[in-house]
């Protein structure tokens, strides 16, 4: 019992089967969970990453394993792509892409409010190593072509982004970077494949932090890459053989066994999230909210255009917000003020303006205007889980009231 065709299935089946055939040793219906850190072969193999291929069986779990390998076949037929590679780590599978594929003298565009491990890497650990880096507003198409040059190798979108929910146009981006040589790699992590598949609107690479809503329980770590064979293969060998950010075999079979409900939790997470946005663009304490699937969203028609699902991440402002984050510390009953996303459990936290523009974000002139007129003082970024919807509107009049 084997999926015969991957093209044919829904999204719900291919979340559950793809990748997953049964174990042919064992006839187990659930995948193995296989911790070995090294295989017994019955041929001489090569010591040397560079001889690592399709072909070569598993010799060490830093180079391949096989829950592993489950995991990336399943994430790759779900981003409609040939490969992919885990990581540790979101940040590994961003930092392996960009230390991999680009080289001194090269030139990065990345949004000037990425997430801001990316941000902070690629501005201070790039630049280090010779690369220029041109933080800019990467929804601003117009923006995007004035920034290339005849060295950018990448151009680095994030969408929906962090804190503001800001789509980038990934199919425009894509024949602004066609014919110049130049990367398109997506962080896809607020969307999930089960929103936007960046693949089929003309992205080289997509990025994705599995310890968010593809996990979806907030207790693995895990990164990935998917695109083209011809793109993954030397980043195998290089960036996970040699950087070594390999991810648990532990982690990965944890993280298989959350994508199984990934589809059904992405349409709770984006009504959930539509519930609450709609209670706090109402509540007279708030003055703004950025959902992309309210139609006050300022690119709403770019976000339906591009996303089969609005995700379940929203971020609303207040004035004073210090005071509602002191009492939310306190007072939240079912929410936990806390970092990170794309639990089933409903997390929210100030992402203050301050701290940021001053630490992860490059702006000035017009762009820290821009950003200051849409964030204030600080930004509520909610992450919004799948508890019953009233129960999360109870918990946040409570400390709003
Ligand atoms: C969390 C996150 C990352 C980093 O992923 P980790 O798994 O925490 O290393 C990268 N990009 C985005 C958009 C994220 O939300």
């Amino acid at each position: 019992m084997a999926l015969k065709s991957t093209a044919d299935k829904g999204i719900q089946t291919l979340s559950i089967h793809a990748g997953e055939d049964p174990d042919p040793a064992t006839g187990a219906s659930a995948p193995s969970l296989v911790m070995s850190s090294t295989f017994v072969v019955d041929e001489e193999i090569s010591f040397s990453a560079h001889n690592l291929d399709a072909e070569t069986p598993f010799v060490y779990t830093r180079w391949d394993n096989p829950t592993t390998q489950q995991l990336e076949h399943k994430l790759a037929i779900l981003e409609q792509t040939e490969a992919c590679i885990a990581f540790a780590s979101g940040m590994a599978a961003s930092a392996a892409v960009m230390l991999a594929h680009l080289s001194q003298g090269d030139h990065l565009i990345i949004s000037n409010t990425n997430y801001p491990g990316t941000a902070e890497f690629a501005r201070e650990t790039l630049t280090r190593l010779g690369i220029e880096v041109s933080p800019i507003d990467t929804t601003d198409l117009q923006a995007i072509a004035g920034a290339m040059r005849d060295n950018t190798r990448m151009l680095w979108l994030e969408t929906p982004s962090n804190p503001l929910l800001r789509i980038a146009d990934i199919r425009a981006a894509s024949d602004i970077a066609r014919g110049q040589n130049c990367l398109l790699v997506v962080d896809s992590t607020f969307a999930s494949p089960i929103a936007t598949r960046p693949m089929s609107l003309g992205a080289d690479l997509v990025v994705h932090s599995l310890t968010k809503y593809i996990g979806g329980h907030g207790d693995a770590m895990g990164g990935a890459v998917c695109g083209r064979k011809a793109l993954l293969g030397p980043l195998r060998g290089e960036a996970l053989v040699h950087y070594g950010g390999v991810i648990s075999p532990f982690n990965a079979w944890l993280i298989m066994r959350g994508m199984a409900t990934l589809p059904l939790r992405m349409r709770c997470h984006q009504q959930n999230a539509l519930e609450l946005a709609r209670f706090l663009q109402d509540h007279d304490k708030i003055e703004r909210v950025f959902y992309p699937g309210l139609e006050s969203h300022p690119q709403h028609d770019l976000a339906r255009a591009q996303m089969d699902n609005f995700s379940g991440m929203l971020s609303f402002r207040c004035r004073d917000p210090k005071a509602l984050a002191q009492r939310m510390m306190q007072h939240l009953e079912v929410i936990h003020y806390a970092v990170s996303l794309g639990h089933h459990r409903s997390l929210i936290y100030l992402m203050q303006t301050e701290d940021l523009i001053s630490s992860s974000y490059r702006l000035d002139g017009d762009e820290l205007d821009k950003y200051r007129d849409s964030a204030g003082d600080g930004l509520f970024r909610f992450s919004v889980g799948l508890e019953d919807s009233a129960d999360l509107i109870r918990d946040l009049e409570q400390v709003l009231a």
